[in-house]
């Protein structure tokens, strides 16, 4: 892939890979057939959940106006893609989820560009010499993660690697959303093993069932062993209304069977349901967490692959605290009640005793 951005100009791709000559790695698709623009259309950068929202009819209508404007700007040469420095962001015809991305260009002074991903996180591509944006983290070159806040993880890119004015830049981009396969699995370990820094999500009922998922998908336990770092879960339970809060009487046997020890004297509360939150007597959201650190002592009980409960009494051992115990602080803290804390806990509670 050869793109030339200048000025204000973005690639909203999703999945580009190309080696020397316009021929890929092995298992890469080429994106762009060094010919012509072949399975591109463009956009203007926005949020592409609006245009998914148009009437078939509708997106007919705007990519046809898409493509006369990306006619326009963007034009194919000796095998490289060109852009005059305006005009609409090139964008693949194609969807892709999670992928693997090599991409070269090269910039000229005032570019100030990028990369889409999926959609909305934008991989910063960008003159690093121009002073005029040095305050905005131009000095630190290209590569950065555009749309974190000041300071976040990536936000900046962590070496300058930026090349001369005219000659070709490479980036290499993974990009995975979700691990659900021993493909997408093995992109990120391999990912983390060369250095990266990777975050990704699971779907699993608590922190260290992302182990033994891992383990499932065909992962080596050593390699898992040696990468991972942290395993979090979260679940979202509701609020209690701030205009309605009053204190609640609680059967001693409902908080027995769900194993609550309310400390003597402590008050527990309940939303009487008013206007401002529809009599449920729940406004607004937060997040209980579970949070597994891969111990060393972990480390050992993975890589003899020991059973999921084994792992479990490891991480609890070392310190970690169950959804069900953040949960607990939440109510005491008078944040939320104890039937929302059992409800969106009830099925791992269920997993535990039966698996
Ligand atoms: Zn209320």
């Amino acid at each position: 892939m050869k793109i030339h951005p200048v000025l204000a100009v973005a690639v909203m791709l999703t999945a580009v890979a190309l080696g020397d000559g316009n021929v890929p790695p092995a298992g890469f698709t080429p994106l762009f057939n060094g010919k012509d623009l072949a399975g591109w259309w463009g956009t203007g950068g926005g949020n592409p959940k609006k245009f998914l929202s148009l009437t078939a009819e509708k997106q007919a209508e705007e990519r046809a106006k898409a493509l006369a404007d990306i006619q326009k700007h963007w034009s194919v040469a000796n095998g490289e893609l060109i852009n005059d420095g305006e005009g609409l962001y090139l964008t693949t015809e194609q969807e892709y989820g999670d992928f693997e991305l090599f991409v070269e260009y090269k910039t000229v002074p005032l570019a100030d560009s990028g990369i889409y991903l999926r959609g909305l996180p934008q991989v910063q591509i960008w003159d690093s010499t121009d002073k005029s944006k040095f305050e905005l983290g131009a000095d630190k070159g290209s590569g950065g993660l555009w749309n974190n806040s000041a300071g976040a993880p990536g936000k900046d890119p962590l070496v300058k690697a930026d090349r001369p004015f005219g000659e070709w830049n490479k980036l290499h981009i993974i990009m995975v959303g979700e691990i659900r396969d021993f493909e997408t699995s093995e992109i990120s370990i391999r990912a983390a093993m060369t250095g990266h820094l990777v975050f990704s999500t699971l779907h699993t009922n608590d922190a260290v069932s992302g182990i033994t998922r891992l383990l499932d998908m065909g992962i080596e336990p050593f390699l898992l062993a040696s990468v991972v770092r942290c395993f979090l879960a979260q679940r979202l339970v509701r609020k209690i209304c701030p205009d309605c809060i009053t204190e609640a009487a609680y059967d001693a046997d409902y908080l027995r069977e769900n194993e609550f020890i309310v400390p003597p004297g402590t008050k527990l509360f309940r939303g009487k349901g008013c206007d401002s939150c529809r009599q449920t007597g729940y406004r607004g959201r937060f997040a209980i967490f579970e949070v597994c650190i891969v111990t060393e002592e972990l480390r050992r009980k993975i890589i003899r692959k020991e059973t999921g409960s084994a792992l479990k009494n490891q991480a609890m051992a070392d310190g970690m605290e169950s959804l069900r115990t953040d949960g607990w602080r939440r109510v005491l803290k008078g944040q939320t009640t104890v039937e929302e804390v059992v409800r969106v806990t009830q099925a791992d509670e269920a997993i535990a005793e039966t698996g």
